[in-house]
Parts: structure tokens; sequence; C-alpha cells
């Protein structure tokens, strides 16, 4: 979440608050309540210095005075009233609300209030108000009759609360894993699946028997590419070749095994995938990857292996990589799907 996200949802938030303690105010007016109506006096004033903190961006001071304030006003409304209005209900959206402002506030790198400590003061804050109300009654003893359209507006935005952030914070775990995940299993240059990723997968494929055909794919004469046109056209030629390997070999599982090397693994059947791997061979070779106004020529070298019963993952993998050898040592470009020597 951007800053200036947060600031304007603050000031958002800030004025519906301030709106609802004047709107409370006359409430406590007409209900004769007169220690609450002056306890609405510094109330309002809490939110104004609100607006300058918000504008200050001292967002961190802001949230902590509110967060204070505002419990400090649940515990007095309680007192006075009892807990028939349900203000003491706050105390448990306050919650949530203070581990997600501690977690916005790592993730904006500022200064962060410690939610844990400051939810068991409230806790404890919360016990001894309605502890105090439940032995000896509230302070002002009025009419019940607005009690429960208050208890019920209360006790829908105390459950809003909850329910919105307990979401919001669940929903940021995921994604953030997802993030991690990604940064744990792709590799960023290509956007393909890095090593780590793919060799637990090929393991997982041979357990279940559900690949068929592993390709190893080395790109020829690379270290001429990077010595020729420099480090950044290989990078580009090395984004370039996963690309077209994305659109040749759908629904296969691809990774970056090394520097220039790649192994697709498919579920086709084996002279099927083959044909796909001459078709991928074929558009690398004939479309020549442009960078800054030159195009570079590219081929490719690559060893299938079928999957033979009871292999392991290593196994099939050497095999496929013996292939990609005498392929090397016998004229590059081209794809060798049996074994020729020893
Ligand atoms: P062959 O045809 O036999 O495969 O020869 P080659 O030149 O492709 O293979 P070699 O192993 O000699 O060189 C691979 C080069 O790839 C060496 C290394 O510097 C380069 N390389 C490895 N990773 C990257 C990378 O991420 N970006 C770039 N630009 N180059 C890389
Ligand atoms: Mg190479
Ligand atoms: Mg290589």
């Amino acid at each position: 979440m951007e800053l200036s996200a947060v600031r304007k949802v603050s000031v958002v938030v800030n004025t519906v608050i301030l709106l609802l303690v004047f709107g409370l105010a006359a409430f406590f007016a007409i209900i004769k309540v007169p220690f609450l109506v002056a306890f609405s006096v510094p109330t309002a004033c809490i939110y104004l210095v609100g607006y300058f903190l918000i504008h200050k961006d001292k967002l961190d001071i802001y949230v902590w005075m509110i967060y204070c304030w505002l419990t400090l006003y649940m515990g007095v409304t309680t007192l006075c009233l009892g807990y028939g209005y349900g203000f003491h209900l706050y105390c448990f959206s306050m919650i949530p609300i203070m581990f997600v402002t501690e977690y916005i506030a790592y993730k904006l790198e500022r200064r962060s209030m410690r939610a844990l400590p400051v939810s068991i003061v409230i806790a404890v804050f919360y016990i001894l108000c309605t502890g105090y109300v439940s032995y000896f009654g509230p302070v002002y003893e009025r009419d019940q009759k607005y009690a429960a359209l208050f208890w019920i507006f209360n006790a829908l935005t105390v459950f809003g609360f909850l329910i919105y952030y307990t979401y919001y914070i669940v929903q940021a775990v995921i994604v953030s894993e997802g993030k991690l995940k990604e940064a744990a299993f792709i590799d960023k240059l290509t956007g393909l699946y890095n090593r780590h990723y793919m060799f637990d997968r090929l393991v997982a494929l041979t357990n279940e028997n559900s690949g068929n055909v592993l390709a190893m794919t080395d790109i020829d004469n690379f270290k001429h590419i990077n010595d020729t046109y420099g480090h950044n056209a290989g990078d580009m030629v090395l984004q370039a070749v996963s690309e077209r390997m994305r659109t040749v070999c759908t629904d296969c599982v691809i990774a970056r095994w090394g520097g220039e090397e790649f192994l697709i693994v498919s579920k086709l059947p084996v002279e099927k995938a083959c044909a796909m791997l001459e078709e991928l061979r074929q558009c690398v070779e004939s479309s020549p990857v442009s960078c800054e106004g030159t195009d570079i020529s590219v081929t490719l070298t690559i060893g299938a292996a079928e999957h033979a019963d009871g292999q392991d993952a290593d196994e099939w993998v050497k095999v496929a990589d013996s292939r990609l050898y005498y392929g090397k040592n016998h004229g590059k470009n081209q794809v060798v799907a049996e074994d020729y020597d020893g």
C-alpha cells in the first residue's frame, strides 16, 4: 500500500469518527449526561489534531493517539452508561486493527507500534471497565430505550471491522507467501522455473509417472554471443529463447537449469514431443534475436529422453544430458532423441 493512499484513508476515517463524535455528543446532551458532553470536547480536539498529524506525515503518532483515546472513550462511555449500549465492544475490533496497522507500518518501513502489548493493555482496561460496571452499575442510570439501537449499530460496526481486518490479514499473508514462493522458485531473468524448483518437480513427476519426455536444451556457442555482443545482449537472447519455449512448448514444465541450459518436460507421446522440440529448434534458428539494431542468430541443441519404467529423476536427466552431449559433438543445432554411442 502506498503512503499517499494510507494518508487519504486516514483523513477519511478521521472525518467519519469526528462526525460520529459530534453526533454522539448531541445524543449525550439529549439523554442528559453532562460528563459525556464535556468529554466530547477534548475528543473532538484530538481528531482535529489528527488532521494536523496526518498532514505533517506523523502517522505513527496519529495512530497511537487515536487508539489510546478511542480505548479511553470506550471505557468512559461504558462506565457512564453501562454496557447495554455496546461501546465496550469496540475493544474487540481494536485488536485486529492494531495488528493490521503494525503490518502496514512494517510494509512502509515506518516506526511501528507494538500491537501485542497494546492489545494486552486494552484487554485489561476492558475487563476493569466492564467489571466495574457489572459490579457497581453505570454512573448514569438512563432509560434503556435507545440502548438496543446503539447495541445493534455498535455490534454491526464491530463485526464489520473484525471480519474486514481479519480477512485483510489473511489475504496479505496469502499474497506475501505467493511472492515468496515466486522468488524461491522462479528464475528472475527468464521468468521460467529455476533448477531448485524443477528438481523437486521432476522427482514428483517421476513418482507420479506423469511426465513422459524430458529435454535438456542448450544454446549453441553462447559464450561467443556474450563475447561478441556483450553480456546484456546475452541476457536478451536468454529471455527471447525462453519466450519461444513458452510459445512452442505449451503444456510443458520448463525451467532454466543452468546458465544457458533449459529443461523441458512434456506429457506428450515421444513422437509428438520430438516433433514439438524440432519445431522449437527451427523456430529459434529462424527467428534471430534483435538487440540494439543487430540481429543475433541463435541455435539450440536438444537431448531428449523418454521416461523408462523405474528410472529416477537423476537417471532420466543423465540420459537426456548424454544425448545433448552427443548433439554438441556432432554439429550442434539438432534434436537428439536416441542413443548413438555406447
Ligand atoms: P556450447 O555450444 O558447447 O554450449 O558452448 P557455449 O559457449 O554455449 O557454452 P559454454 O559453457 O562455453 O558457455 C556458456 C556461457 O554462458 C558462459 C557464461 O558466461 C554464460 N552465461 C551463464 N549464465 C549467463 C547469464 O545469465 N547471462 C549471460 N549473458 N551469460 C551467461
Ligand atoms: Mg551452450
Ligand atoms: Mg551449457
